[in-house]
């Protein structure tokens, strides 16, 4: 019997480091989660001998391949398409596809890795995965994106699979390219499964899919300021994103009596001091989808509000905040600015918005500070309803969709508590979301010996 191998955080982060070269994303997140598992399996031996923390932070595999397709002019183009399988321990992989110039293996790594935890806290069974593009869809006619999105299909479709690997939409990729990509895995395949999530209605998608991520953002939101006696009615709120997760945080928001502030995208932020209304909202979502425009011009449509060009929103004074755009937009400066401002709670819609500074300076404040595998996790959560509405082949109805959303929330906030509660009371969401999720998985692998 082998020696059990109890390496120390800082030599298994540097193990992470070496083995991961020019990976910063995937080791940032490695380390969030290494940092509080550690503690919790000090005298878990089995986690130990097992290399449990190893194995999940070593993706089952990374698969890359290129897509060709032919621009309108006729020029061919060459992009680079992955998708990565971290862990299936609790059911198939499952986490969306990322079209964006950003996308690399590191920034893929990094999703999948969170996507395992988060999947397993919402207690439906599903593995961890995420996949995508450096493709730009900015800027590219409606032809060319289904011609891209055919070619990436005509690779993925041989790794995917309803009891396989089940993606879904994520930045660059909606209910469109969701469609496009379905269409050709059913062409190639001849096959009518629940291989993709986020289908439009007619064609075995779910109610709510699109609202589920920002909508459960903030009822997790609610979820926290409940256990300090508050709700949102009255409360400012910041809103970084304008996308799919942002807009519909906001409506959220506003639903529950709070007043949105702000929206943002790549090119700065709009501050809106008398409040983006629900009409406002429905303006922005119309005019980033279907006009393709950009939020600057949200300041020519109503003029009280006001565009930064090239910044964040953090500096506004708010009492929530909630980072939906993309990773590391919220440094650890701007913790500390929303901390200054006196910032109640943040609520995370994107993954890793903030960066590991930044989540130390809201530990150590105790802000009510969600990370998003928990916060989150609502959209996937609505993506496994629909994988379970697609096997069944039968449609749930809105309100009892509603209803679930609201209860799988309120139980990844059970959950975060139940492992996160600290000396007087002050619930830290990171270390209770990590250790929930670790542990599910981790017992699951357990179960199978050494694979
Ligand atoms: P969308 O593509 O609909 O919107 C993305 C938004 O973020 C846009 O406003 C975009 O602005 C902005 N953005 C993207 N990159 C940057 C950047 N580098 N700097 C500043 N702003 C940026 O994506 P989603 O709303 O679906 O996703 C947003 C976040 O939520 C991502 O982190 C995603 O992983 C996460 N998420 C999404 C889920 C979903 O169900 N869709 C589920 C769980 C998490 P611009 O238009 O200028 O690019």
């Amino acid at each position: 019997m082998a020696v059990s191998d109890h390496v120390d955080f800082p030599t298994f982060m540097e193990g992470v480091k070496k083995r991961n070269p020019h990976q910063p994303e995937f080791v940032q997140a490695v380390q969030e989660v290494a940092e509080d598992i550690f503690d919790f399996i000090e005298d878990k031996e089995d986690y130990h001998s097992e290399q449990i923390l190893r194995r999940i932070a070593e993706p089952d595999r990374v698969v890359s391949f290129r897509v060709c397709w032919e621009d309108d002019n006729g020029n061919v183009r060459v992009q680079r398409g992955y998708r990565v399988q971290n862990n299936n321990a609790i059911g198939p992989y499952k986490g969306g596809i990322r079209f964006h110039p950003s996308v690399n293996e590191s920034v893929l790594k990094f999703l999948a890795f969170e996507q395992t935890f988060k999947n397993a806290l919402t207690g439906l069974p599903m593995g961890g995965g995420k996949g995508g593009s450096n493709f730009n869809p900015k800027g590219k006619s409606v032809r060319e994106i289904m011609r891209f999105c055919q070619s990436f299909m005509t690779e993925l479709y041989r790794h995917i699979g309803a009891d396989i690997d089940v993606p879904a939409g994520d930045i660059g990729v909606g209910g469109r390219e969701i469609g496009f990509m379905f269409g050709q895995y059913k062409r190639i395949t001849n096959e009518f499964t629940g291989v993709l999530t986020g289908k439009g209605m007619e064609y075995g998608g779910s109610m709510i899919r699109p609202e589920a991520t920002g909508y459960g953002a903030v009822y997790f939101l609610a979820n926290m300021l409940a256990t300090k006696g508050m709700d949102l009615t009255g409360k400012t709120a910041i809103i970084s994103g304008s996308g799919n997760v942002a807009t519909h945080a906001a409506e959220k928001i506003v639903q529950l009596g709070g007043k949105v502030l702000t929206l943002s995208d790549s090119g700065g932020f709009v501050h809106d001091p008398d409040g983006i209304d629900l009409e406002k909202i429905q303006w922005v979502k119309e005019h980033k989808t279907h006009r393709r425009g950009r939020i600057s011009e949200y300041a020519d449509a109503f003029p009280r509000a006001t565009f930064h060009e090239g910044k964040t929103p953090w500096g506004v004074p708010c009492d929530v905040a909630l980072p939906c755009a993309t990773q590391n937009e919220l440094l650890g400066a701007d913790a500390r600015t929303l901390v200054a401002n006196g910032c109640i709670a943040v609520s995370e819609g994107a993954n890793m918005p903030t960066d590991l500074d930044g989540v130390h300076v809201f530990k150590a404040a105790k802000t009510l500070y969600a990370p998003g595998k928990a916060s989150n996790a609502g959209g996937v959560a609505v993506s496994g309803l629909e994988m379970s509405q697609n096997s069944a082949r039968r449609s749930w109805k809105e309100e009892e969709l509603q209803q679930m959303l609201k209860d799988i929330m309120s139980g990844i906030h059970a959950r975060c508590a139940e492992y996160g509660t600290q000396d007087g009371g002050h619930i830290d969401y990171v270390k209770g979301a990590n250790i929930a999720g670790f542990k599910k998985v981790a017992d699951a692998m357990l179960a199978f010996g050494v694979v």
